[in-house]
């Protein structure tokens, strides 16, 4: 706001008549509404014993203006008694000169708005308020872990395929990190290589440990079978900047090594 709001900003928009009348129609509690307004304050004002004005103090760049529709000559760029007592009560009160715009909200449009950590943070509070839907939300929580339809574990499959596959063809060579390291000893580039894909597949690794320790054996295969055939995927035709380039042979044999074990542990054998 371009003016500090406060008593002597008042009196220098207006005459010392009507500093001094305003002065008392707010020691009289003449002021019975103020309220702010995205530009100023507004309010009502009681004018001795008649009917109170409807009075609009508003700051416009550096300059105070009033509206007033009581028995006042209200010069243009000066502030009547009203106006006076109305602007000295909000500076008193510390009322806002401004309040920010409000925009309408329809209802639902705030929780569509919600990042997915956002949205984690809602159910949360949902579930501590209303304790009864935790059974109900676990269920949607297996369903969603554990699809039982053919079908839905194809998508898990062919979904957890499509990401590893991105994962690693946007892998970048100027991250491979090679040379001598004091302690490390030498990191060639195909060392470098598999230090930046095996971050890729342990996190689907975890998935499948994580959906077999719920018991969900299926959908646990359906991201290990997605894993091999996104690896499979990379295999052969790479740009030649890709560190896939460095990665080896049947990507899927030594990537996807400790996924073929989780499943074989699990009973499922995996060919
Ligand atoms: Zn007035």
């Amino acid at each position: 706001m371009a003016v500090v709001m406060d008593e002597e900003t008042v009196h220098a928009f207006a005459d010392d008549t009507e500093v001094t009348e305003g002065r008392t129609l707010l020691a009289d509690g003449a002021v019975i509404e103020a309220e702010s307004e995205q530009r100023g304050v507004s309010g009502l004002v009681r004018d001795g014993s008649g009917a109170a004005c409807d009075v609009w103090v508003q700051v416009v760049g550096r300059e105070l203006t009033a509206e007033c529709d009581g028995p006042c000559a209200l010069a243009s760029g000066r502030l009547c008694r009203h106006a006076v007592a109305l602007a000295l009560h909000a500076v008193e009160r510390r009322l806002p000169w401004h309040t920010p715009p409000t925009t309408r909200r329809t209802p639902g449009e705030a929780l569509h708005a919600l990042t997915a950590v956002e949205k984690a943070t809602v159910l949360d509070r949902l579930l501590d308020a209303r304790p009864e839907l935790r059974t109900e939300a676990d269920k949607m929580a297996v369903g969603l872990l554990a699809p039982r339809e053919r079908t839905e574990l194809n998508a898990l499959q062919e979904g957890t395929a499509a990401d590893v596959e991105q994962a690693l063809r946007a892998l970048d060579t100027e991250s491979l990190t090679t040379g001598y390291r004091p302690g490390f000893g030498y990191t060639d580039v195909y060392e470098a290589a598999s230090h930046l894909i095996e971050p890729v597949i342990e996190q689907h690794e975890a998935d499948v440990r994580r959906r077999l320790a719920l018991g969900m054996p299926d959908a646990a295969e359906a991201v290990a079978l997605g894993v091999l055939d996104g690896l499979d995927a990379c295999e052969g035709d790479y740009d030649g900047d890709e560190v896939l380039c460095y990665a080896g042979e049947n990507l899927a044999e030594i990537y996807g090594y400790k996924i073929r074990e989780l499943l074989r542990t699990a009973g499922r054998a995996m060919e």
